[in-house]
């Protein structure tokens, strides 16, 4: 009787101790869910947040070898300005950043902002879909606002954004398709320059004179 004592109080130590390991904490969520993921397919999805912030921050920096260092050579992409649906290359990407380098300082992206009922940047698999329940973390969705300022004017630009980025064996990022309002940047820019240039005089405030210090009165 004793030893069954002394085996059910090692039985229970043995449980509790198991129950703080956070791998079989994990494997009891996944029994109840039924879908189980590797520890190699977490890993790939956390280097691939990763990549993602090196991206970003070659941005900021303005640092092109950064940035397109996590770029596959190969890479395609699909650009949030209309083009006819046209798929460019690396070649493409590389002018295009450099463009924005130029044209722009303090590249940011903030990370899940600008959505509503989640604050998750990054999203990577399937549980609902139209199509098969996958655990792959190789296509992963990021979700955020891009903010900058023109240099030319010192405008503040802010967009929300939205990618859908494959990552290769390798973990770079092989295709690159992304949405954004490009045309409203220059809305932006265009209104801010309206605004920094209008000097209010006897008119402002009289019918058919419009003030962009005054929009209510227009
Ligand atoms: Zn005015």
């Amino acid at each position: 009787m004793k030893k069954i004592k002394i085996l059910t109080i090692i039985a229970i130590v043995a449980l509790s101790y198991s129950c703080n390991n956070s791998a079989l904490q994990g494997m009891l969520n996944e029994s109840e869910t039924g879908i189980i993921v590797s520890e190699e397919e977490k890993a790939k999805f956390q280097n691939q947040i990763e990549t993602f912030n090196t991206f970003t921050k070659g941005f900021y920096n303005e640092d092109i070898d950064l940035l397109m260092g996590v770029m596959a050579d190969s890479a395609k992409w699909s650009p949030p300005s209309y083009n006819g649906n046209k798929v460019l290359d690396v070649v493409d990407f590389r002018a295009a950043v450099t463009n924005y380098f130029d044209t722009f300082d303090k590249i940011t992206f903030n990370e899940g902002e600008g959505l509503v009922g989640s604050d998750n940047a990054f999203w990577s698999g399937s549980l609902y879909s139209a199509g098969e329940t996958n655990t792959d973390p190789s296509v992963m969705r990021v979700y955020g606002t891009w903010s900058m300022v023109h240099t030319k004017t010192s405008a503040p630009v802010y967009n929300k954004w939205y990618g859908v980025l494959t990552f290769n064996e390798d973990g770079k990022i092989a295709v690159f398709s992304d949405w954004m309002d490009v045309g409203g940047m220059e809305t932006q820019i265009q209104n801010f320059v309206d605004v920094n240039s209008h000097v209010c005089d006897e008119n402002c405030g009289k019918e058919g004179h419009v003030c962009p210090h005054h929009p209510e009165i227009n």
